[in-house]
């Protein structure tokens, strides 16, 4: 569509960060555009309008940006998915592996009720093991996922395939 084109355009690759070899995909230049930014965040409004969702799940630190952009369009409440030790209140957890080693994610244990229907948004799909362990922080705390959204996907890492079979959308493919 033109909004993939017109983000695929406006990326900026950054080679050798965060560490050689990495090719790191730039949402800056995505945000400081108005117009685009804007497009973006209703084209989301429109896809979900129609599908009850009561709540937006952003995931740290891009997906917070993105999400309450769109919380706010679809007129809903926004919820934290967060790395450790950055929520003040009672939490859940959830560990899952990396390539080297182990991340944690969490949420407050009040974010969301049963019954409550989520979009989970990130800048960025790659491995999938972040939006894969914030799906089931989500799902512990009785909320269905209606569906993950993201700006980019890297189509080469299979992300999708960790998204515990949650549908998943991307503006822009790689
Ligand atoms: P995954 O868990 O391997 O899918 O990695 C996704 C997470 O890493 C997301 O929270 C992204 O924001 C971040 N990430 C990984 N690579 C990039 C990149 O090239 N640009 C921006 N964010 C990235």
């Amino acid at each position: 569509s033109d909004l993939s084109q017109k983000v695929h355009e406006t990326l900026r690759d950054v080679p050798n960060f965060p560490h050689e070899g990495i090719v790191f995909k730039d949402i800056t230049p995505v945000l400081a555009d108005g117009v685009l930014f804007g497009e973006i965040i209703e084209a989301w409004r429109e896809r979900y309008a129609s599908q009850n969702i009561t709540s937006v799940v952003g995931i740290e630190s891009r997906g917070f940006i993105f999400g309450a952009a769109l919380a706010n369009a679809l007129g809903v409440g926004f919820t934290l998915v967060r790395k450790p030790g950055k929520l003040p209140y009672e939490r859940i957890g959830v560990d899952y592996t990396l390539e080297y080693g182990t991340d944690r994610v969490e949420m407050h244990v009040d974010a969301l009720k049963p019954g409550d229907r989520v979009v989970v948004i990130d800048d960025l799909l790659a491995t999938g093991g972040t939006c894969g362990a914030s799906i089931t922080l989500v799902q512990e705390l009785g909320a269905v996922v209606v569906e993950c959204a993201f700006l980019i996907e890297l189509a080469f890492l299979k992300g999708g395939e960790r998204l515990k079979g949650v549908p998943y959308h991307a503006l822009t493919v790689y």
